[in-house]
């Protein structure tokens, strides 16, 4: 099994299986942001997402998957890529700015590119930052990286850059929010000024309101884990912790490797069973993600995080068996209701 080579190739695999997707907007390069709708007619809907963070490509190929094998009464809706743009790689993002895609051969040629043919912002050590047409450009993660003046040129726009994993092959995709904090698509759920990507996934969802949303994502590690977010009410909860116990169990059981004991994927988690994290988003900042906001405003949320150091094989399997217990478990509690009012 391998990954998506390009964004076009992910809606040519949803087209010959038969689908027609919906258009939620269009990135700023003009493709389209989509999504696809399966499952039954029966809500409360659920909501599977993928791809915000385009280095992470088993998540979105579970995703395109679990849109014909989740087998439920439920509608369900699926964006399996949030970030088409950065799927089609770093050569593609550049190429929004220059005349024609440039031919990278790696990571090591990124630098002397951006110093040719970018206007350099900031530049210490192995770190280049550049401004190339509407976009910035850089050789690592600015994510968590201490930030100047230089920011300034970069506020409201995006960022590109690869990541050491997969390569060059993606483009990571950072947001500089108005205020200059350098934050990324799987942020700006729960605030005004947001980029279409999110705009698209928030609108979606207050139009099909989701009873259960599954976003799907990658670590650097060589585990499976996922995270958790407390509910609003008490039965949402103890459906949560239900779904939880399930998922992880049934990851377990599949021989997927779990975290090691002391595992704790930042400050702002709890733990759960072996493999669970509770989310605490308050505590973290940034506003809410995709899970956080699903938490928030419409029910039962986890966000779902296979190793990248695995196969990709074996990434998507973790995947989409958490996702299709997660899904069993939902349906078991809405069996025998009618639908609710969405
Ligand atoms: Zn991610």
């Amino acid at each position: 099994m391998q990954p998506f080579d390009s964004y076009a190739d992910l809606l040519t695999c949803i087209q010959d299986n038969g689908h027609t997707p919906q258009i939620l907007g269009r990135a700023p390069d003009g493709q389209p942001i989509v999504a696809v709708k399966s499952g039954g007619d029966k809500t409360p809907a659920i909501f599977i997402s993928a791809g915000s963070h385009a280095t992470e490509q088993a998540g979105v190929s579970a995703a395109c998957a679990l849109i014909d094998e989740i087998e439920t009464e439920h509608q369900l809706y699926t964006i399996p890529s949030r970030d088409p743009i950065g799927m089609n790689g770093l050569a593609y993002a550049l190429g929004l700015s220059l005349d024609e895609a440039p031919n990278l051969g790696g990571l090591d040629d990124v630098a002397p590119l951006l110093r040719k043919r970018g206007e350099v912002l900031y530049e210490e050590g192995d770190t280049v930052v550049a401004l190339i047409g509407e976009y910035g450009y850089a050789t690592s993660n600015l994510y968590n990286h201490p930030v100047g003046d230089w920011i300034e040129a970069l506020k409201g726009r995006r960022l590109y850059f690869a990541a050491s994993n997969p390569g060059v092959e993606r483009a990571y995709t950072l947001i500089i929010d108005p205020a200059g904090e350098v934050l990324h698509l799987n942020r700006f759920h729960d605030t005004p000024w947001a980029p279409v990507e999110s705009r698209c996934t928030r609108d979606l969802m207050a139009a099909i309101q989701p009873g259960l949303t599954l976003d799907l994502h990658e670590h650097g590690g060589d585990f499976f884990w996922f995270s958790a977010r407390h509910q609003r009410t008490p039965s949402d909860q103890e459906r949560e912790e239900r779904m939880a116990d399930a998922m992880i169990a049934a990851v377990a059981a599949s021989g997927a490797a779990l975290p090691p004991a002391d595992y704790l994927p930042g400050s702002f988690f709890t733990r759960g069973l072996h493999g669970v994290f509770w989310l605490n988003a308050a505590q973290r900042g940034e506003g809410l993600n995709l899970a956080d906001f699903a938490a928030h405003t419409y029910g039962p949320a986890f966000t779902i995080e296979t190793g990248m150091a695995l196969s990709f094989a074996d990434r998507v399997h973790a995947s989409k068996l958490a996702a299709k217990k997660a899904v069993e478990v939902f349906a078991e509690r809405h069996a025998g209701c009618p639908s609710a009012t969405p």
